[in-house]
């Protein structure tokens, strides 16, 4: 398998390369953003009690991703390897990932860190908002966002940088020389 955290400031692109990087590597793609609107979308008790957390920017909280990761992960054993975007988010994510992966036999491969200055990463979340209408991407709630991400999210990649795990890849560009740059930093990772 060839398992890849995805990582980034809220607008860095991550769902975008995310999806191109599938179709390259023949990956499993989960999404914890993704999964939480569709739980939202669908009206059940979980996505009614997330739905408030998002809308303001905050972090759900870790038991909730971390289960949501868990059984994706378990439901998809036969994978050829997963990207995880949007988590883990937090360092105790970071660990609970770490554990799911052990329990299937498997670990990570790295982590890829897209670099996007925090005025574009605005600008991009803005326009996104204006174009897509999903509610927490505003000026006001994208600063919230960023602010989590510096206040809780950031560490993670730090935990992995410590391992010798953390590669960083330059965010600003067209979407093509992303993705290459992207893909230079996976393939050195085998
Ligand atoms: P972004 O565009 O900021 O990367 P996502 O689509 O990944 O946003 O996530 C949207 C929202 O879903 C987050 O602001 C947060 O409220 C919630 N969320 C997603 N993943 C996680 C996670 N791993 N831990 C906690 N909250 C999460």
């Amino acid at each position: 398998m060839l398992n890849i955290i995805l990582f980034g400031p809220p607008g860095a692109g991550k769902g975008t390369q995310a999806k191109k990087l599938l179709d390259q590597y023949q990956i499993k793609h989960l999404s914890t953003g993704d999964m939480l609107r569709a739980e939202k979308a669908s009206g059940s008790e979980l996505g009614q009690r997330v739905a408030a957390i998002m809308a303001a920017g905050d972090l759900v909280s870790d038991d909730i991703v971390n289960e949501i990761v868990h059984s994706q992960v378990n439901a998809h054993r036969e994978a050829n390897g997963f990207i995880f975007d949007g988590y883990p988010r937090t360092v105790a994510q970071a660990h609970k990932l770490e554990e799911i992966l052990a329990g299937i036999g498997e670990k990570l491969a790295g982590l890829v860190l897209i670099v996007v200055p925090d005025q574009e990463l605005i600008d991009r979340i803005v326009k996104r908002g204006q174009d897509s209408g999903r509610a927490d991407d505003t000026a006001q709630v994208a600063q919230n966002r960023l602010q989590a991400y510096r206040d809780k999210t950031e560490a993670v990649a730090n935990y992995f940088a410590d391992k010798g795990m953390t590669h960083t890849v330059e965010g600003v560009g067209t979407i093509e020389e992303v993705f290459v740059r992207l893909r230079t930093a996976i393939d050195a990772l085998n």
